[in-house]
Formats: C-alpha cells, structure tokens, sequence
C-alpha cells in the first residue's frame, strides 16, 4: 500500500511538472509568436485621444464616443506598428481614462499622466488620435496637427497628411495646433484627427471597424514613411 502511494504520488507529481512545464512552454510560444518579427529598434507612442469620465466629442446620430473609436483605431495601429517590428508605447490600452482614483481634477491628472508616459518613452515619434467635430455638419476629412513653431513637426505632419489624403481620400492641409499632447515633451510628435463625428456620412464611416482599421493602416503607413528609412 506505502510503495503503492508513494508511486502514485510519483506520478502525480510528474503529472504536474509536465503540465507546468508545457504550460510554460505554451504561455512562452503565445507571447513570443505574436510579433516574431526582428525590431527596427524604434519606438513609437501611441496616444488614445480621452477616455473614462472624457468622452471626447461625440458623434451627431450615434452618439458614438471618440475616445471608444480612438482607442479602437489605436489597437490596431498598434497590431501593424508591432507586426513592422516597431516598439510601441501605449498612453491607454483600456476605455479607462488616466486620473486613477481621484475625484478631483481628473483631466489635470489625465494629461499629467500622458506626459510622464511620453517622457519616459524616448519614442522616436508621438502619434496621438483623435475625432473631430465642427458645428456645421459638412466638413470631411483626416487632418494632422503639429505644435506651432515646430519645424520639425510640421515636416513630420505634411508627411502624415500626404500619405492620409492619398489613402482616406482627404485634400486637408496639416495645420499647427495649440494641442498639450504636441507640447507636452520635446520629443517629435503629431496628432490625427481621423475625420468627422460631426458629419453623419463621415460618423458613418468611423463607426465600423472596417473603416477604423483602414485609418489605423494609414496612419501607421504615415508613421513608416516618416521613421522607416530614418
Ligand atoms: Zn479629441
């Protein structure tokens, strides 16, 4: 009966190494698998524009929130950025905004926070994204903004423009924009605003996934034509 437990439990317990073992083995061919593909060694932030108590504009028949679409455009960005070989930096992954458990000054703590991850990033460019919305219902288009007086950053945003209004279909001019996220850091960085909410064929349109993972497609080809030759 002794030997016949202890051979049990001999077997049990080879039982559960090699569980632990090809669970291990499992977890680690699903981590590395995913993106198996060599680093280019830069690294992009991607800043989901709002989120949690900030909705960000909203659009005019669904009331769909862009910080919903902003997050949903940024995952995918993230999906082509990392199937390139890209680093990528994310301000937020969850429809959660950034202000944690305070009650008070949420946007304050928001915006805080997305400076201390983009400061800490040393990313080589900083994407953030966003919707638009305008008071008439008749405007079109993605447009990308830089910080005024950044050189640098309008050359990056009309490269990110040129390749939008070839893909999206959009004859909009990148514009300097008195946006925090774009002066929050000294690092190179230009904000998307992906079209319109304010216009139902647009709203329409940014509401599936099908046309959210077009844009995120063509921001992530702007970000390749401005870092992938660099
Ligand atoms: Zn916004």
């Amino acid at each position: 009966m002794f030997i016949l437990m202890k051979r049990r439990n001999i077997l049990i317990g080879l039982l559960v190494v090699a569980l632990t073992v090809g669970l291990c083995f499992a977890v680690t061919t699903t981590a590395t698998s995913a993106y198996s593909v060599p680093k280019i060694g830069k690294t992009v932030v991607i800043d989901a524009g709002h989120g949690g108590a900030d909705g960000g504009v909203v659009g005019v028949t669904t009331s769909v929130k862009e910080s919903d679409i902003n997050l949903s455009i940024a995952r995918s960005l993230k999906h082509f950025l990392k199937t390139k070989g890209y680093d990528v930096v994310m301000t937020r992954s969850t429809t959660d905004g950034l202000y944690g458990m305070t009650t008070k000054n949420k946007k304050l703590k928001d915006m805080q926070e997305r400076k201390r991850i983009i400061e800490n990033s040393n990313a080589d460019l900083v994407v953030s994204v966003h919707c638009n919305s305008y008071p008439r219902h008749d405007q079109l288009g993605a447009q990308v903004f830089y910080a005024p007086g950044s050189e640098d950053g309008k050359q990056k945003a009309e490269m990110m423009q040129s390749v939008l209004g070839a893909t999206l279909n959009t004859s909009r001019k990148a514009q300097s924009g008195d946006y925090f996220i774009l002066q929050c850091s000294a690092l190179p960085s230009v904000l998307v605003e992906c079209g319109f909410l304010s216009t139902p064929e647009e709203e329409k349109l940014l509401v599936t996934s099908a046309y959210q993972e077009k844009v995120a497609y063509a921001i992530f080809t702007g970000i390749h034509t401005i870092l992938g030759d660099a």
